[in-house]
């Protein structure tokens, strides 16, 4: 019997075939490859990942998708399952020697955004993300200056990662159907990141500085950060005039920029 979905989880099925089979392909699966499934719910994209890799560890909170999934694959000496909450699930210690994973899923929109913090804070452990994401959340993460989705949250993504979206998906395609469309996103996490900062957590506290009063001009938006004769010499020697707003700078532009700062 199918268990009713549970709104609550963000539980809206991927059930169209086809976009399943895309989305493995997508994958570039190796034998080699430990793949690391959040929230694998019925275990649909599971069977096939269980054929083409070398292990699926699988998170999954819902405890009595966890008694189907325990079912349906206790023949795979490959999958692991571990019934828990990913926020709290320590990738790093739980893999240890294992070699980086890959990391595949189709995210419940309810915490996407703090999964995908938390994936990026184990980042160390983890070559590749491929996420079904929200249509909007999906453009926020792989956009660059001059747009409004252009925020915090896409120079963090792209300071540690190539972030491109592969295709869309419509909301016809889960069950139960959400409002919204998606998109299948994959996320390579860089040896090093895109552009060198003296100060990464500096860095950061600039940029959300910048965004939240992000119809300001940066001589007003970054005044709390820095004193303002201050922060004209910082934008005069990073070559960025003082009227610009945080959504025309590129992160090359808030690397100098932090960097200028944190020589004072
Ligand atoms: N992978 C399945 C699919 O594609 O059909 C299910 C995807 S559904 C959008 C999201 C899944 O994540 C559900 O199975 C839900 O129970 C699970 N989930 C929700 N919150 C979670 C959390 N904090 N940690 C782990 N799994 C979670």
């Amino acid at each position: 019997m199918r268990p009713k979905p549970k709104k609550s989880l963000g539980q809206n099925f991927l059930v169209d075939k086809n976009i399943q089979e895309k989305i493995i392909q997508s994958g570039n699966l190796k034998k080699s490859d430990v793949v690391l499934e959040i929230g694998p719910g019925r275990g649909e994209l599971t069977s096939f990942l269980l054929e083409k890799v070398k292990k699926v560890i699988a998170v999954e909170i819902d405890s009595s998708l966890c008694a189907i999934l325990r079912d349906k694959f206790s023949g795979y000496q490959n999958f692991e399952l571990i019934n828990q909450d990913i926020l709290k699930f320590d990738i790093r210690d739980f893999i240890k020697n294992d070699k980086k994973l890959k990391v595949i899923a189709n995210l419940p929109y309810y915490i996407s955004t703090p999964i995908i913090t938390h994936l990026f804070e184990h980042r160390e452990v983890i070559k590749e993300m491929y996420l079904t994401l929200q249509k909007e959340l999906a453009s926020r993460l792989t956009t660059g200056p001059g747009s409004k989705e252009y925020g915090s949250i896409s120079c963090f993504i792209q300071f540690y990662s190539d972030a491109q979206i592969l295709f869309p998906i419509k909301n016809t395609s889960f069950w139960p159907a959400p409002k919204v469309d998606s998109c299948f996103l994959k996320l390579k996490i860089l040896s090093k990141p895109k552009v060198r900062v003296s100060d990464e957590q500096l860095f950061f506290k600039l940029i959300r500085c910048a965004f939240n009063q992000r119809r300001k001009s940066l001589k007003n938006s970054l005044g709390s950060l820095l004193p303002e004769p201050l922060l004209k010499d910082c934008l005069k020697s990073a070559k960025l005039k003082p009227n610009l707003r945080a959504e025309d700078l590129s992160l090359a532009d808030f690397a100098r920029l932090a960097n200028r700062v944190n020589q004072y």
